[in-house]
């Protein structure tokens, strides 16, 4: 375990040492805000209720002896992307650092009021904005149990397909409609068949959806015509964002087959606000997925001794807009962990690059809903209300089969276990907004 994740360390920022805090000083997530006095981007990290400014940090000296020219310079950036492109050795001199600076036994920026300003801003003064451009965005397929699921909702008599535990499968997303957490989603319009057999229609999507996914970001990726073997995966994955990918059943339905999804995905995802790093999540790591005595042997490029998981637990709560009004609780509908996927993160890099495809810094990778075996660990409505003949019951007493406007829904994920300190990543939220006719332009 490296120094930064010791469960000791307490810092002198007293709201980040509650026990229920998901930003301690052992996590330490990246993310990008805005002042609410102005316009300008800045690399931020979270530690309890305040995040602190990269760009203050820099200018105040506080990190010239001891990271590089290139990382303060890269910390003083409007996005992240340039920090990600650095790598795994500069990420990690720029954490130790900025753990000892906010650690409760040292006083350098603590005994200093003037820096202090300039250096810290309160979450809840700020804006938060997508951490980087993300140049591609690939979705994945990664659970077993949703594959399962959903095969056999669209193909009873052919759920998995022959690939589906050889290879890691996904489809390349669309990077332009992903937004930060707290941006409304507005119903999208679409092409969709009632029944099989009948006319198609043109309309507002009747079967919207959310899906409960977890995404990793890409720090330095690979030039065009190289590989990232499968062993080297882990200097390439900088963290994770929890994610919902927004879907349009009813046009997925008639749209998916023969080349995947298109407009049933690209119309919003969202993602929550902080990067939450590999550094961070290492004492929650766990080996990776075991294989079924009756399951493929992967292939070698697949394979990885040290390959590992992450047990990070995962929540989607609905509310209605009554709800929020009558400031009820919102009702929990989901639950499940990441741990619990098939496929991971270093196989998907690996699958994705053994092409020479190039990865370049912040492109995401996401997994794909996140489905266990229980019913309540389904990670979406279609799985959860079993394409609505099971519809759940919201905490006002009405009945969702999928989602309605002015639903709210709120994925929220944390890593927790004995000896260690619990770490959070901060909520992924959005609300349906009405189908509103996009501008021509
Ligand atoms: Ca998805």
């Amino acid at each position: 375990m490296n120094s930064t994740t010791d469960p000791n360390l307490k810092s002198w920022i007293e709201s980040a040492n509650g026990s229920d805090t998901d930003f301690p000083i052992q996590n330490l997530p990246f993310g990008l805000f805005s002042r609410p006095d102005g316009d300008t981007r800045c690399i931020g990290i979270a530690i309890g209720e305040e995040i602190l400014d990269c760009q203050a940090l820099v200018e105040a000296g506080y990190l010239d002896d001891h990271c590089s020219p290139e990382a303060r310079c890269a910390l003083s950036a409007n996005s992240l992307n340039d920090y990600l492109g650095l790598g795994r050795d500069e990420w990690r001199s720029v954490r130790e650092r900025v753990s000892a600076l906010l650690r409760s036994d040292m006083p350098d920026l603590k005994d200093k009021p003037d820096d202090r300003d300039a250096c810290f801003v309160r979450q809840s003064e700020v804006r938060m904005h997508v951490p980087m451009a993300i140049g591609d965005y690939t979705d994945f397929y990664a659970s077993l149990h949703h594959a399962t699921n959903v095969g056999s909702m669209f193909r009873p008599d052919n759920p998995l397909l022959p690939n589906w535990k050889h290879l890691p499968v996904g489809y390349h997303g669309r990077a332009s409609s992903i937004v930060i957490s707290g941006t409304p989603i507005d119903r999208p319009m679409g092409q969709t068949i009632a029944a099989d057999g009948e006319d198609p229609r043109f309309g507002p999507v009747r079967l919207l959806d959310y899906e409960l996914e977890v995404t990793f970001v890409v720090g330095p990726g690979n030039p065009m015509g190289h590989r990232i073997d499968i062993e080297n995966a882990r200097d390439h994955l900088f963290g994770l964002m929890l994610m919902n990918d927004w879907s349009a059943r009813d046009v997925q339905k008639w749209e998916y087959q023969p080349l995947g999804p298109f407009n049933s995905k690209n119309f919003g995802t969202t993602l929550s606000p902080w990067i939450v790093t590999l550094d961070a999540l290492e004492p929650f790591m766990v080996p990776g997925p075991l294989r079924g005595d009756d399951d493929p042997k992967n292939l070698d490029y697949l394979n990885w001794a040290d390959d590992f998981g992450i047990d990070l637990q995962l929540t989607v709560e609905i509310s209605s807009a009554a709800m929020r009004e009558a400031g009820s609780e919102p009702t929990l509908v989901s639950r499940g962990n990441y741990a619990d996927m098939y496929w991971t993160m270093s196989q998907m890099l690996a699958h994705h690059t053994k092409t020479g495809c190039p990865m370049r810094p912040g492109d995401i990778f996401a997994s794909g809903t996140v489905s266990g075996v229980a019913e309540d660990s389904r990670g979406c409505l279609l799985e959860r209300t079993w394409r609505g003949q099971n519809p759940i019951t919201l905490g006002d007493g009405t009945e969702r089969k999928f989602l309605q406007d002015g639903d709210e829904v709120v994925i929220n994920g944390w890593c927790q276990r004995d000896g260690v300190q619990r770490i959070g990543f901060g909520s992924c939220t959005g609300v349906v907004h009405p189908v509103k006719e996009p501008a021509t332009v």
